[in-house]
């Protein structure tokens, strides 16, 4: 009620003055009875004047962006002006904190990882995160406002936006060609959609490893199964001599072999993906291994080949020396099943500027196609089928050997040339080799698990 006070000043100000100029004007023109007439017209001129201008300047502030301040008048106009700025201002404050709640939950949806498409009832694109700007090959901005399915037009995902229940995820080749999609739609406020995207090629990938690895593992079980089904049947039914129940025996104990081979590794596998990463602080002599593996390739060679293991490298390894070992036994192995007799295999240990080293395990053999190169350490992955399972192979050697150098921190270096023979290298880092008797690299660096 601040303003009422002004207002009675004013008003008598006003009565005042047209009191004053009311008498003047009547005395002037000797016309008393004018004078009280006069002063009230022109109080209330006076009153209504003021009014007119301050409302007038309040109605213009109010006409524009209200970006300054109300006019500050007395009176009434001073005091509808400050509340109207208030309430203004408050809900200005309201306006940009919603915005901001908007903007907010806008950006977390565009930093998911699925793709997020707003349709209106009409399919058309109201808002599209860039995830799903991506799966679907749109564009954000220009794209917003069209309709959905002259922009997408797969048979396929026109006819599921326009189905009735979503229960089952579409599956979508991605539209630019590679990958495949999940596409999910849900319905929400008056007949609007969102179309959520999530990419799913990865996970179909390891899926498809999953079946092909149960389905690879299936046969090379059953197959040795078979074989031995087949005798002990052969050896129920007819009545065998000593040398043929011999020969009998002989291939069943090979078949087991196999199967126990297959186990051997697959259990290798399953332990060097499941344990936790070597750390660099276990040292072993390179030289005591070289000589485990000579002994073993001198056994399966026979004196067909010609071999060279050098074994004295005076040099430590850091690491797992069961995974050491068995990389390495798995290459020189190879490398005796893949030489026909008479080639050479070379072992040998280098050590580059760097402080890092390699054992390299080359031979004289039959050699790899370059094509087949990348694929090697696939599990079950074999250039020659029937010569790897004849030898005894599990397709599964080359796997392992990649497993235990990656989890050193190293890696498995493959050079090869048909007919003319393969090199493979481990290749280790500088934090897991040294000389003997020199000391380790720095404490932090050689507890450091790599
Ligand atoms: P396998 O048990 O069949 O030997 P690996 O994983 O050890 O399985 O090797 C995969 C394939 O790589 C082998 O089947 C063979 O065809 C090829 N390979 C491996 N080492 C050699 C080599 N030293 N010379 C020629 N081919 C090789």
């Amino acid at each position: 009620m601040n303003w009422l006070l002004p207002r009675f000043v004013l008003a008598a100000l006003a009565v005042v003055a047209g009191v004053f100029f009311g008498h003047w004007v009547g005395r002037l023109l000797h016309l008393p009875f004018l004078s009280e007439a006069l002063s009230a017209a022109i109080a209330v001129v006076a009153l209504v004047i003021v009014d007119a201008v301050r409302g007038h300047r309040l109605l213009q502030w109010l006409r524009g962006p209200q970006l300054d301040a109300a006019p500050r008048d007395a009176g009434i106009w001073g005091e509808l002006g400050y509340r109207v700025e208030r309430a203004v201002r408050e809900r200005d404050k309201v306006i940009a904190s919603e915005r901001l709640q908007l903007e907010q939950f806008l950006s977390a949806i565009d930093a998911s990882p699925n793709g997020v498409l707003m349709l209106d009832a009409q399919d058309h694109i109201h808002w599209c995160n860039r995830v799903a700007a991506d799966h679907f090959s749109l564009d954000p901005v220009r794209d917003l406002r069209q309709r959905v399915t002259n922009l997408l037009r797969s048979p396929a995902f026109v006819s599921f936006l326009h189905t009735e229940s979503y229960e089952t995820p579409l599956l979508l080749s991605n539209v630019r060609g590679f990958g495949t999609l999940s596409v999910v739609v849900k319905r929400y406020g008056d007949g609007m959609k969102l179309v959520l995207s999530q990419d799913i090629t990865e996970r179909e990938r390891s899926d498809a490893m999953r079946r092909d690895f149960v389905a690879n593992v299936s046969h090379e079980i059953r197959t040795p199964l078979t074989v031995l089904a087949g005798f002990i049947e052969t050896m129920l039914s007819l009545p065998l001599t000593v040398a043929e129940r011999t020969r009998v025996l002989t291939l069943m104990g090979q078949q087991t072999d196999r199967m126990q081979g297959l186990v051997s590794d697959l259990l290798t596998l399953a332990q060097l993906e499941g344990s936790p990463r070597p750390t660099a602080d276990r040292w072993l002599g390179l030289d005591a291994l070289l000589a485990r593996i000579n002994s073993d390739a001198v056994a399966l060679s026979g004196g067909r080949h010609q071999l060279k293991v050098q074994l004295d490298t005076q040099v430590e390894l850091a690491g797992v020396e069961s995974e050491l070992l068995s990389a390495a036994a798995n290459l020189v192995n190879n490398a005796v099943r893949y030489t026909p007799a008479g080639g050479e295999i070379d072992v040998s240990w280098r050590e580059l500027g760097d402080g890092s080293g390699e054992l390299c395990v080359s031979d004289t053999g039959l050699g790899i196609a370059r094509e087949h190169l990348p694929r090697l350490t696939e599990r079950f992955y074999r250039v020659d089928g029937s010569r790897s399972r004849e030898t005894g192979g599990t397709g599964l050697g080359l796997s392992i050997v990649k497993h235990v150098m990656h989890r050193h921190g190293g890696e498995l270096q493959i050079e090869s040339e048909p007919g003319k023979g393969s090199k493979f290298r481990l290749a280790l880092p500088a934090i897991r080799v040294r000389h003997v008797g020199e000391p380790a690299l720095g404490v932090e660096a050689a507890n450091a698990p790599r």
